[in-house]
């Protein structure tokens, strides 16, 4: 089975349970997640007048740590990412390789002022797992019909979509994992 190391970057999440997001990933596809105990820095990703952290440079960051064995490293933080054309962005991922990325900043319901929801906000984290996840394993955007591997603008696009893959990309999956 794949194995996949998830890291906590900048801090450990405070109100995102990793264990729970662990069983969310194993339940929907084929890896063996393990919890980096301790989080890593990714204080030279910070870019001080966007206030933001660089998606690409933690990316590489994640790369760079030799006693990460595993096929793939998912980086997850509670900091907002940006890549320079766009003005933030939920996650980054190789494709078809071995680091991925994403926020929580922008998944917590209080950012847009709506009451909390511990549910909504693991859903959403499970989510963003999968998609970069799935970029990691070759699947790009899907267009056609409702997937997790849909992009998403808003969180809106992340809640209408399943926390699973369509078919298509479920048989991909199916011949790389
Ligand atoms: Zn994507
Ligand atoms: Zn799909």
């Amino acid at each position: 089975m794949r194995e996949v190391t998830v890291i906590p970057l900048g801090s450990h999440p405070r109100d995102v349970e990793l264990e729970q997001l662990k069983t969310g990933i194993e339940r929907v596809i084929s890896v063996e997640i393990t919890i980096a105990p301790r989080p890593l820095d990714i204080d030279g990703a910070l870019d001080v007048s966007r206030k933001q952290y660089h998606s690409t440079s933690i990316l590489a960051t994640l790369l760079q740590q030799s006693d990460v064995q595993t096929e793939r490293v998912l980086g997850i933080t509670p900091f907002d990412l940006f890549v320079p054309v766009l003005t933030f962005v939920f996650g980054q991922a190789q494709l078809n390789d071995r680091a991925a990325v994403f926020s929580t900043f922008r998944l917590h319901n209080e950012f847009y002022g709506l009451p909390r929801s511990g549910e909504l906000l693991m859903g959403r984290c499970i989510k963003e797992a999968l998609h970069e996840l799935g970029h990691t394993f070759g699947l790009r955007h899907c267009i056609t019909q409702p997937c997790v591997m849909n992009s998403s603008t808003y969180v809106e696009d992340i809640d209408l979509k399943p926390a699973d893959f369509c078919l298509p990309c479920r048989e991909h999956l199916g011949v790389v994992l």
